[in-house]
């Protein structure tokens, strides 16, 4: 682990460097790149003064009459690339406006770091962990370019692995069957143990992984809770070695909520927990071992999830996924066990250190800088203004009747996107987020997102009218 510029030369020459990769994250949370040789790196462009590019060409970046931008390496994110073919040494950037060298406002990254920042200005806490189980599918190449839009997905292939619908596709896992049988249903095993493998090189500690509920291709691989940036930059990098890694083997990884019709999609559930001078605030005695200020942080959570949704729920697929029946969160609650409420309390552990909330909505399209950042504001807003979450739900929410009578979050990325513009004074606090920042992520999401899905016809639209 380099610390310093100096490690990070010292580094260089000890492995034999050859490549120096320059990585940085645009608004809407994707990894973008350029290289270096070893011969033209050095420390001073890298650290001080700031390495150029063109920030007009980068999404919600910079318009084309303003375009120069900065990128300044953090020496603590040095690793060797191991998806490259030569020694490449990858660095991680926050981004700066030329000449004032001013950190850019609309850095997700930035952003991250001043909700941390911040939450350390009221005197709340100095240290919030992150959780996030980031769900995905491997599909073979082949199966992407023919089933693009599930179309031709097997919807009445019956339930669990013993009834696979597929005829004469012996060891096949079925329809939400996944969990978690072993080979040669699972026929991932060796693949998932190849990514954990590049994670644990990487510095990502990596606890558990597994095939998830849905038919064959849904994984998960959890990383061990970790402070808040330093999660969001790993979780960029997980995405990157998850979806390399299957495509050395010919395949590819989707981070997209919801692939398949009618089976479970991939959500990014992110467990969260408060602390001071090393001491959990979470616990307490409270419902489910709870503080009073893990209560009130529920409270911001759910008062706010509208809002939220439009960072940790942010493209249209999203909200094929956040429906009823696939253990993915609709409704406004907090629960001890129950996988249906918004908030779930695990109670795997009674240690206090243990004690967090895990915040069900969110899914793997989600900047992790930005939806992190979002949910640590609405939970200090909760703490600050002492929201009261309610009482907890002890029902099976999913259940019809019990639909009913509670609330459930908006069902559609243009929705939240209006949740977003009307509620986000709590996003501002400390000049965490800019009405800046916020305005051009609404714009461009109703533009590049929710308009090209709604004005597009939609391929069904064919099965169903195109007799008509
Ligand atoms: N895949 C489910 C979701 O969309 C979650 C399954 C689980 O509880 O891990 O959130
Ligand atoms: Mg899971
Ligand atoms: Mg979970």
């Amino acid at each position: 682990g380099c610390k310093t510029p100096q490690d990070v030369m010292a580094a260089i020459s000890e492995h034999g460097i050859e490549m120096v990769d320059i990585k940085f994250t645009d608004l809407f949370g994707q990894w973008q790149h350029f290289s270096i040789p070893v011969e033209h790196f050095d420390a001073e462009s890298a650290f001080e003064e700031g390495l150029g590019f063109d920030g007009s060409s980068i999404r919600g970046f910079k318009t084309i009459e303003s375009s120069d931008m900065n990128l300044l390496a953090d020496p603590t994110t040095a690793l060797i690339d191991t998806m490259c073919a030569v020694p490449t040494l990858s660095l991680v950037c926050n981004v700066y406006e030329p000449i004032t060298n001013e950190p850019f406002s609309r850095d997700p990254r930035y952003v991250a770091q001043r909700a941390v920042e911040y939450m350390k200005s009221t005197g709340i806490a100095d240290t919030v962990y992150m959780g996030p189980e980031a769900e995905f599918f491997i599909f073979d190449e082949v199966y992407y370019h023919t089933n693009q839009f599930s179309a031709g997905y097997g919807v009445d292939s019956g339930e669990g692995i013993w009834n696979s619908g597929a005829p004469g596709l012996g060891h096949q896992i079925g329809y939400k069957g996944g969990y978690f049988p072993v080979a040669p249903y699972d026929t991932l095993q060796d693949l998932r143990t190849e990514m954990v493998r590049e994670m644990l090189n990487a510095g990502i500690e990596v606890e558990v992984h597994h095939h998830e509920v849905a038919t064959a291709g849904q994984c998960e691989i959890d990383m061990r809770f970790a402070p808040l940036v330093q999660m969001a930059d790993q979780v960029q990098l997980y995405k990157y070695i998850v979806k390399n890694v299957a495509k050395r083997h010919g395949k590819t990884a989707t981070f997209m909520p919801k692939p398949l019709f009618q089976d479970n999609g991939s959500g990014m559930h992110t467990h969260q927990s408060l602390w001071k001078n090393g001491e959990p605030l979470f616990a307490g005695d409270g419902y489910a071992g709870l503080s009073q200020l893990a209560l009130w942080y529920i409270g911001g959570l759910l008062k706010h999830i509208n809002s939220l949704l439009a960072f940790a729920a942010p493209t249209t697929n999203s909200y094929r996924r956040l429906v009823p029946g696939y253990e993915a969160p609709v409704v406004i609650a907090y629960s001890a066990r129950n996988r249906s409420a918004a908030c779930r309390i695990p109670v795997y552990s009674q240690s206090p250190k243990a004690k967090r909330i895990e915040f069900r909505c969110p899914d793997p399209a989600a900047n992790p800088y930005l939806a992190f950042a979002a949910m640590l504001m609405a939970g200090l807003d909760g703490i600050k203004n002492q929201i009261d979450p309610g009482d907890p739900a002890e029902i099976d929410l999913f259940e019809e009747d019990a639909l009913k009578r509670v609330p459930m979050v908006k069902g559609s990325l243009g929705e939240v996107l209006t949740e977003l513009e009307k509620d986000h004074e709590f996003l501002l606090e400390g000049g965490v987020f800019t009405e800046d920042l916020i305005e051009t992520y609404i714009s461009h999401k109703r533009v590049a997102d929710v308009d090209a899905v709604r004005l597009r016809p939609h391929p069904h639209e064919f099965v169903m009218y195109y007799g008509i």
